[in-house]
């Protein structure tokens, strides 16, 4: 793991400019606060990674076996804060604690059973988590060593580990950047993005066993509180519907490369084209049917891993190798490999020529 790549956070900046704009006194001083330490990380990315605290975890354990830690903050900005629970510990009468813990495990559970990885390095990484971090934070993030959940300002934003998504997604912040290390801009940025969005429906869905017509495709539905007019943050199957509120605006994704947005804003927009790929990676499983992480899934977890895939890849150059690696595990011509590819055609992502 040695490609360091900044994360704005699961929260973009646009949101919390909104609400800087528009909220009340209390709501603008929560999202001040989150914006300039989201602003901060972006130029401070963290310390390199490291173990710092895997002296607390067990002993290397059997391959497949998680290693947990959950820290509290106290609503410190110090990381990674009080131990609070490690792994194979009871629950402790704390929520954040236990849903964090669940969901690192849920997730740790997907990547192995189905994709046979463990952990975030494919070596057992240890899965470190804080919760309750700073007032009212109302974000999460992967710092290149662990991951982060604020309490949400309770007005807008729910604690942010009631999201199984949410969780699953910066955990996969973390297997992006052990494999492809998409560069964290335009749309290289855009793909890490949707790629966190992708693996975070999948653990959604393969821990409900859902089916691709079965599931919602929202990613952190749990998030806004019943004040806010929006079903989630986003929208994979139809992107730039997620939420419409007089306080965070309209859900400005684009579903469609005739709608992709320039702008410096938000690393390039790596939160808004996102739903370009986002929606191709929908329109490939639900044509395909069926479980969503048996076959559009793998295809897009062995582009990830695809050596080939550069770490600055735009759009084009992803999209062909999707269908390289469809072709590979399904067979060239299969119903699989031409739903991929039909996909990104709808999505109007030419493929880049090979
Ligand atoms: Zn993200």
């Amino acid at each position: 793991m040695s490609v360091r790549t900044p994360h704005l956070g699961f929260i973009p900046p646009y949101i919390l400019s909104r609400i800087i704009d528009n909220g009340s006194e209390r709501q603008r001083e929560r999202a001040l606060g989150t914006l300039s330490h989201v602003r901060n990380l972006l130029h401070n990315p963290g310390p390199p990674n490291r173990q710092p605290i895997a002296s607390v975890l067990p002993e290397r354990g059997r391959p497949g076996e998680p290693r947990r830690s959950i820290h509290d903050a106290q609503q410190q900005m110090l990381l990674p804060g009080v131990l609070a629970r490690i792994e194979g510990q009871p629950p402790v009468a704390d929520a954040a604690v236990d849903e964090a813990y669940d969901a690192l495990g849920r997730t740790h559970a997907f990547f192995w059973q189905v994709f046979g990885r463990d952990s975030i390095d494919n070596h057992g990484f240890p899965l470190i988590g804080t919760v309750h971090y700073g007032v009212g934070y109302e974000n999460a993030f992967w710092n290149g060593a662990q991951m982060v959940f604020g309490d949400g300002d309770g007005e807008i934003f729910n604690r942010f580990t009631l999201s199984l998504d949410v969780v699953a997604h910066e955990l996969a912040h973390g297997i992006t950047e052990s494999e492809a290390g998409l560069v964290y801009f335009n749309q290289s940025g855009a793909l890490n993005e949707s790629v966190s969005d992708v693996f975070g429906v999948l653990v959604r869905q393969f821990s409900l066993r859902q089916t691709a017509d079965q599931a919602d495709w929202l990613i952190g539905a749990e998030l806004l509180t019943d004040k806010v007019q929006g079903s989630a943050m986003r929208s994979m199957a139809n992107p730039g519907t997620a939420y419409d509120d007089p306080l965070l605006g309209k859900d400005p994704q684009p579903g469609h490369m005739r709608d992709f947005i320039d702008t410096r804003d938000d690393n390039g927009g790596v939160h808004l084209n996102s739903g370009i790929p986002n929606r191709a990676f929908y329109l490939a499983a639900t044509a395909m049917g069926g479980y969503a992480w048996e076959r559009a899934g793998h295809i897009w977890y062995d582009t990830l891993c695809d050596r080939r895939l550069a770490n600055d890849s735009d759009f084009a150059a992803f999209a062909r190798l999707t269908v390289v690696n469809a072709a590979t595990r399904f067979g060239q011509g299969s119903g699989e490999a031409l739903a991929v590819e039909q996909a990104w055609a709808d999505v109007g992502v030419t493929l880049e020529a090979l």
